[in-house]
């Protein structure tokens, strides 16, 4: 008798596979130069500059759906509007894409009719987009860009500055223009979930694009990585060390269970240390949950608008739903279920959810859901 061979039913490939694999092809990926978006950590700019193997490949799904998104974005306005974007800017250090310039009137009737913007600005603009997720959201419009970003954008704009745009195939006629004299820098964020749009502008500011480029010449003076400070708080307390990918190099292996920041504590004078900012830690958290509780308090009757900087709404305060038990009794008996001689109440929830009954639920005679406070930044025009 001849066996016959079962072929496994085929597995559906996962998209994100395509995705894994277009992006790790994108020149960002495969760049080897400092970028200017790589300031995000000392140490992992130095692992950059140092030529040192990845060791921990991220997960890249919430990065690559921003890049498309931010592709889609930058596309339709430069048809739209004439915007110069993704424009690179180089020098013997860094390597940057700056998302959009805008130019003012003057440098752009300096440009080929073609080239120019729908619209001039009133004075040269970098300006730099960032997609940011919904769960962040609040923060960012309320604290604006972190000091990496905030690094990264003079970075871009102090390349133009000095350099203007590089001498590569594609912008030639930009490079002809010679320095370029930025004045304001503009983030542009916007929220993944919802759309919105939030704009943060800042004058140009010399000193602190000095103080960007001391950063990185900090890092090129570094003869190894090590020598640099972690800049983040490791392994499961910063999603920017969880996503690195220099992570295994940057922190040596620890047995399961075992905290990966242990391997900071190497004498007593850092566990005294670590113990001081234990204490600190706690009282600055005592402090702020005193000063909450007095302010919710203190809201408590206050009705929902806009005050200051802040915008004050809430959710909760609804009647508290109960499990019907006289009405889950005859559902039961509808049901030709046994009906305990002492209803149990969750054990009979437990019955009509497992045959996939509704529960019969009533408003719990004078009791309400708990009221919670929502205090989000207040929106211009809300
Ligand atoms: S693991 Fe964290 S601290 Fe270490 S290099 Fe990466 S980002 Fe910096």
């Amino acid at each position: 008798m001849t066996t016959q061979a079962i072929t496994p039913p085929r597995q559906p490939v996962s998209i994100w596979d395509a995705a894994h694999a277009a992006d790790a092809r994108r020149p960002r990926s495969r760049q080897r130069q400092l970028g200017a978006s790589d300031t995000i950590c000392s140490r992992r700019a130095a692992y950059i500059l140092h030529n040192a193997e990845r060791t921990h490949s991220a997960d890249m799904r919430a990065a690559i759906l921003g890049t498309y998104i931010h592709q889609g974005l930058l596309e339709d306005v430069r048809r739209e509007y004439g915007w110069l974007i993704e424009r690179t800017v180089t020098d013997d250090v860094l390597r940057g894409h700056i998302d959009v310039v805008q130019l003012d009137e003057a440098t752009s009737a300096r440009l080929p009719k073609r080239h120019r913007p729908a619209q001039p600005a009133d004075v040269m603009t970098v300006e730099d987009v960032k997609t940011k997720s919904g769960r962040i959201w609040d923060r960012v419009v309320r604290y604006g860009p972190t000091a990496a970003e905030m690094r990264q954008v003079l970075l871009y704009a102090d390349l133009l500055r000095t350099t203007g745009f590089a001498d590569v195939p594609g912008q030639r006629y930009l490079h002809r223009l010679g320095p370029i004299d930025v004045q304001r820098i503009r983030f542009r964020f916007v929220c993944r979930d919802t759309g919105e749009e939030h704009l943060q502008e800042f004058d140009f500011d010399p000193w602190l694009a000095s103080e960007a480029r001391w950063w990185v010449e900090r890092v090129r003076e570094a003869s190894s990585p090590e020598e640099l400070p972690r800049d983040h708080d490791g392994p499961g307390l910063s999603v920017i060390c969880d996503n690195c990918p220099f992570r295994e190099a940057c922190w040596p292996v620890v047995p399961p269970g075992v905290p990966a920041q242990t391997i900071l504590i190497r004498d007593d004078a850092d566990r005294a240390q670590a113990l001081a900012d234990y204490v600190r830690g706690h009282e600055l958290y005592r402090e702020g949950k005193r000063l909450k509780e007095k302010a919710r308090a203190m809201l408590a009757d206050s009705p929902e608008g806009r005050y200051g900087d802040n915008e004050l709404g809430w959710s909760g305060g609804n009647p508290k739903q109960e499990v019907d038990v006289p009405a889950m009794v005859e559902k039961f008996e509808d049901a030709d279920l046994v009906v305990p001689m002492l209803p149990d109440t969750q054990a009979m929830v437990d019955v009509l959810r497992r045959a996939g009954m509704t529960v019969p639920m009533r408003t719990a005679a004078g009791q309400k859901t708990p009221r919670t406070i929502k205090i989000s930044p207040a929106r211009p025009n809300a």
